[in-house]
């Protein structure tokens, strides 16, 4: 009760303010500022997976509430799961400062801290109360073994963390600047995207925010490749949990290129560093990429010397980089600030996204690290992804977006049917982008492109609006916004391109968009002369496992269902290595007896198979492609 009637009254005093004209109107912040609000971390025994965080306030001198709040994100920026980070606290404890003055004039000040009153109130939230002072400090443990772009990890090798899994923010306080102070084990050194000299221990942010998007590297030896852009200096942190083969230094030139090639389109970034921090993790599960304001977390499943770990790293460095303006500055309305009290809800990630993931392919080309039929390979392989998914009948790019806190690594204790319903923002997106860039350098005579899009927009809602919010410049848009700047540059009205293929489920205009630039999308039928409607999990158990039956197919008719442990295919038993050859033998139209395990049932069933209904699709070049054509499409892909 008292909390509330000093919400109520706080209120009323931030609107006295905003008819005074007070710098309160321009932060938007309804709260008297906390007087000061330090992080500090520690890590005194790495092998027990246990962050010490401590986090001292001083309220203002003012404030009679003797009551404040402390709370856990249920999620991170970048990640639209829901993972509640509050369920690896323990050890929350809280304490007050107490200060007396003693001496003939009372001008000593004697201070003890002394334990002050702490509840958890809901799932997120632990409650502080205390009688006298205007300080606290509150501190518990954070368990964290996770090596990812979300999460946090400390073992004997590192401590690497991400802000949002370990910090509490001080609720109605996360506008607020925050001190972040970091004690390492004795030999472990410090690195972030932040880092003014190379022995660091301090951070001042401007706001909570800000300091949960500074992910933080801290080992004896992780390793600091360097070079400069425009006058930007870019580190390419390295942290191997195994093999290099020597690969380090061109995968530093080769993300150079790639730096160069998107700056160029963009234009040169506005901070003065930035990070690559590079994790390889050599324990072949850990792999993520997390966009950040002046640096990425990276973490690749591999080791650096094995085949496809050098690729699959420019990759993602591609996409990443391409975040530092679409979707860190150049912003959806509802990324930045955040609710952490409950998941996110936008219908931008096709753009924020999925046009970074075509951005991401597109620039891999431009920096030369791609030839034209590589770029062409990838983007085939992604129609035929979207063009061959059961969900993408059934949802848009929209809803796809609305729909990210259960499809972006969400864990499911419960069954879902989303392999049946859903699609990705990231390639239903990626294919927008492509088919929006095409048709508008088709009908400008390459005159314009998705490129002028992506910096109108940026110009207009990052560096020309005033600042929103306290969190960053600029303001977020809403997808209108995009959808009135790309018919601006496109110079006409693109209204029913967005209302037909990004807020409904009709198919893109491939061959329209490929026709401009010569080319042309040719679906050719896979080699299964069958379809039988199953999707088997090879890594399942002793025998494969049927992870998904589609909608009224062959495997649906025989009555088979998700969780069965197929035995035998045409009586012969099945082992993964040689289930493809058994299906390898049937045409349309077989009967084709199969016993799964279900439980601790055994099930006989015959698939009778239908017709084939797997294709493939291939961008290829149009034999009578014109010169003008032709240029059109070094355009696109040169940049
Ligand atoms: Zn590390
Ligand atoms: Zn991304």
């Amino acid at each position: 009760m008292n909390r509330t009637f000093t919400f109520v009254t706080l209120r009323r005093l931030s609107l006295l303010l905003v008819l005074l004209g007070s710098a309160t109107v321009v932060t938007g912040q309804p709260f008297e500022p906390l007087r000061s609000v330090t992080y500090r971390l520690t890590m005194a025994r790495p092998v027990s997976h246990l962050f010490e965080v401590a986090i001292e306030v001083e309220l203002p001198a003012g404030d009679v509430s003797k009551t404040i709040d402390f709370q856990m994100p249920k999620w991170a920026p970048g990640r639209y799961a829901v993972f509640d980070f509050a369920k690896n606290v323990q050890e929350f404890k809280a304490s007050q400062l107490d200060c007396k003055r003693h001496g003939q004039s009372g001008s000593a000040l004697d201070c003890s801290f002394s334990p002050a009153q702490a509840s958890r109130i809901d799932d997120q939230t632990w409650r502080i109360s205390w009688q006298t002072g205007n300080q606290v400090v509150v501190s518990y443990k954070v368990f964290a073994n996770d090596l990812s772009g979300t999460f946090s990890q400390l073992d004997s090798r590192h401590a690497n963390f991400n802000g949002g899994s370990l910090f509490m923010y001080v609720v109605n306080h996360k506008p607020d600047p925050v001190k972040l102070a970091i004690q390492a084990p004795t030999g472990w050194r410090i690195t972030n995207g932040r880092m003014q000299s190379a022995d660091q221990r301090e951070w001042q942010f401007p706001n909570y925010d800000v300091m949960i998007d500074t992910p933080t590297e801290i080992a004896p030896d992780w390793t600091d490749d360097q070079f400069l852009v425009d006058g930007k200096r870019y580190h390419v942190v390295v942290h191997s949990f195994g093999d290099e083969g020597g690969k380090r230094p061109g995968l530093v030139r080769d993300i150079e290129k790639i730096v160069r090639a998107e700056t160029a389109m963009w234009g040169p970034p506005e901070f003065d560093s930035y990070t690559f921090l590079i994790h390889f993790a050599a324990d072949d599960k850990s792999g993520d990429g997390m966009e950040h304001l002046t640096s990425t977390q990276i973490i690749e499943p591999g080791a650096l010397a094995e085949d496809g770990v050098y690729g699959s790293t420019l990759d993602t460095v591609a996409h990443e980089f391409f975040h530092v303006w679409n979707v860190k500055r150049l912003r959806p309305l509802e990324l930045g600030p955040w609710d952490f009290t409950r998941p996110l809800n936008t219908r931008g990630l096709w753009v924020a996204e999925g046009l970074t993931n075509y951005y991401g392919h597109l620039m891999r080309r431009r920096a030369g690290l791609w030839d034209e039929a590589a770029f062409l390979r990838r983007e085939s392989q992604t129609i035929t992804g979207i063009e061959t998914s059961p969900g993408t009948p059934l949802m848009s790019a929209e809803q796809s977006s609305l729909s990210a806190p259960f499809i972006d690594g969400a864990p499911h204790e419960q069954q879902t049917n989303l392999q049946n319903t859903a699609i990705s923002y990231y390639p239903k997106g990626e294919l927008i982008g492509l088919v929006l860039d095409l048709v508008i350098r088709g009908r400008t005579n390459g005159k314009a492109s998705l490129d002028d899009v992506m910096r109108r927009m940026y110009e207009e809602f990052y560096l020309k609006s005033p600042n929103a919010t306290y969190y960053l410049r600029g303001r977020g848009y809403l997808t209108e916004d995009f959808e009135r700047i790309a018919s601006q540059v496109a110079g006409y009205d693109l209204g029913d391109f967005f209302r037909r293929h990004v807020r409904d489920v009709e198919t893109l205009p491939y061959n329209q968009a490929f026709d401009y630039v010569g080319l042309t999308l040719v679906r050719e039928q896979a080699r299964q002369p069958y379809s039988a409607g199953l999707v088997v999990d090879w890594e399942s158990k002793d025998f494969p496992m049927v992870n998904a039956v589609r909608p009224n197919s062959p495997a649906e008719d025989a009555g088979l269902q998700t969780g069965d442990e197929i035995i035998s295919i045409g009586r012969k038993n099945v082992a993964r290595e040689n289930l493809l050859v058994y299906l390898a033998r049937y045409k349309q139209g077989d009967r084709v007896p199969i016993t799964v395990k279900r439980d601790r049932r055994t099930i006989q069933a015959t698939l009778v198979l239908g017709a084939p209904d797997r294709f493939e699709y291939r961008i290829v070049e149009k034999k009578d492609a014109t010169p003008q054509q032709k240029t059109l499409r070094a355009a696109w892909l040169n940049g």
